[in-house]
């Protein structure tokens, strides 16, 4: 990754031109860097919880107006297909663009992007903390529908990077009770202000902590967020009868599963990707109304590579944005 000097994006019809005012710095970040996930093309610009202020709009817009404070909904879904028609916008067949996995994102003074794609910022919500809300709140609601969490429910927050952080909120709104797992002390205390009702050190034994919180029953769900071998067999592990596993989080690592162990206690693993653009919207009412806080640590664009080692190392508390 270098940081250079590139000629500024222009709109072209149906666009906005935004200036960037903070990006969020994810652990899909990492992802790419490593080689997981690919870029449809390279060279890339990283960044997709980008959150501005409108410079400039191409022909035929009409929503969007220069000076609207706006946060972008990374999949820029083309709200004609198939996944779209069934409301999964976040898995669109064809979408017009998709920051930073195929079109530039938002580690940059400007960026271009579909005026469709873009959602206003309610007043008094900062754009930095707005920033953070694109992915990890959204990341965060979406995984709770999936999950379909009730109230009263055990719910296990496997790791407390930002998402894990907006879990824990979301959950609590929810009416759940969350029991967050990390090995950092510092992120579990914040884990707790944020409403996690326990916390568990994840590098020690995470399966009894669990049950003994659960009166040995087990939780009811498992938010997987890092999805290494160990991790994906600890969450298992502390998982009750008709629990429900939700993998957000990945790594390199594969993951064996007896079929045997799921069917006798009936539980279910699922999936959650992303988010579709209404989460945004209501990530962005949530923390316009303090139901969703973020801890922001701000860094300028030209730190970029340190940030990313710092976050690498695990010593970002909360969510870095980098500012242009
Ligand atoms: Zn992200
Ligand atoms: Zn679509």
């Amino acid at each position: 990754m270098v940081v250079e000097d590139v000629p500024g994006p222009r709109p072209g019809p149906t666009e906005v031109l935004i200036d960037v005012a903070a990006a969020g710095v994810c652990g899909t970040e990492l992802h790419f860097l490593d080689g997981l996930l690919t870029p449809a093309r390279t060279p890339i610009t990283l960044g997709h919880e980008v959150a501005g202020v409108v410079a400039e709009v191409g022909d035929g817009v009409e929503d969007v107006a220069v000076g609207d404070r706006v946060a972008v909904h990374y999949r820029h879904a083309c709200h004609r297909c198939r996944s779209c028609q069934a409301g999964n916008d976040h898995l669109c067949d064809a979408p017009l663009g998709f920051l930073a996995f195929a079109s530039d994102g938002g580690f940059a003074e400007q960026v271009v992007v579909p005026a469709s794609a873009v959602v206003r910022v309610p007043d008094g919500l900062d754009l930095a903390v707005a920033a953070t809300l694109c992915c990890s709140g959204t990341t965060a609601l979406h995984a709770v529908g999936v999950a379909g969490v009730r109230a009263g429910a055990d719910a296990v927050v496997y790791g407390t990077g930002g998402v894990g952080l907006a879990l824990v909120q979301v959950l609590r709104e929810a009416g759940a009770r969350p029991i967050a797992v990390a090995r950092d002390p510092q992120r579990l205390r914040l884990a707790r202000e944020l409403g996690a009702e326990v916390t568990v050190d994840g590098s020690g034994d995470v399966e009894a902590p669990i049950r003994e919180a659960t009166g040995g029953a087990g939780a009811d769900v498992v938010f997987e967020l890092v999805g290494t071998r160990e991790t994906s067999a600890a969450a298992l592990a502390s998982l009750g009868k008709r629990g429900t596993l939700v993998y957000v989080g990945y790594s390199f690592d594969t993951v064996e599963i007896s079929p045997l162990s799921l069917v006798v206690p009936e539980q279910r693993i699922v999936t959650s990707v992303g988010n579709r653009r209404s989460e945004l919207v209501e990530a962005l009412d949530l923390g316009a109304r303090g139901l969703l806080r973020t801890t922001v640590d701000e860094h300028f664009l030209d730190d970029a590579p340190r940030v990313l080692d710092e976050l690498r190392a695990g010593r970002i508390v909360g969510r870095a944005v980098l500012r242009p």
